[in-house]
């Protein structure tokens, strides 16, 4: 029975790792082409580009991964990037993530 529940357990672990790294995965692809329902939801609800609350700038990935001033601390805790392509060239993937998660918007993208 022991047996049993352990590997019960080890299976939810698994599929929590599995579904937890497609997520990662599908928020990066999204990160990588600039395209996330936050960014974009107004071409499918037809209002207006959101703007970044503090610099009164279109509200991009790239304003939030690269150029916001409201997140560069956040982002120096994680990585530094002159550009979207230096980003995704030269910083590991992880990173991104968690500069993501830290911010208010992960669960947005
Ligand atoms: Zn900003």
């Amino acid at each position: 029975m022991y047996l049993v529940l352990e590997v019960i357990n080890i299976n939810c672990k698994t599929t929590a790792f599995i579904t937890t790294f497609e997520n990662y995965s599908v928020l990066l692809t999204r990160l990588h082409i600039g395209h996330t329902r936050l960014t974009h939801s107004y071409l499918l609800s037809g209002d207006h580009l959101l703007e970044c609350g503090t610099c009164q700038c279109p509200l991009t990935v790239k304003h939030i991964l690269v150029d916001c001033v409201d997140l560069k601390d956040v982002r120096n805790k994680h990585f530094v990037a002159s550009s979207i392509k230096d980003l995704f060239d030269n910083i590991e993937a992880h990173k991104i993530i968690d500069f993501i998660k830290e911010t208010r918007f992960y669960k947005q993208l």
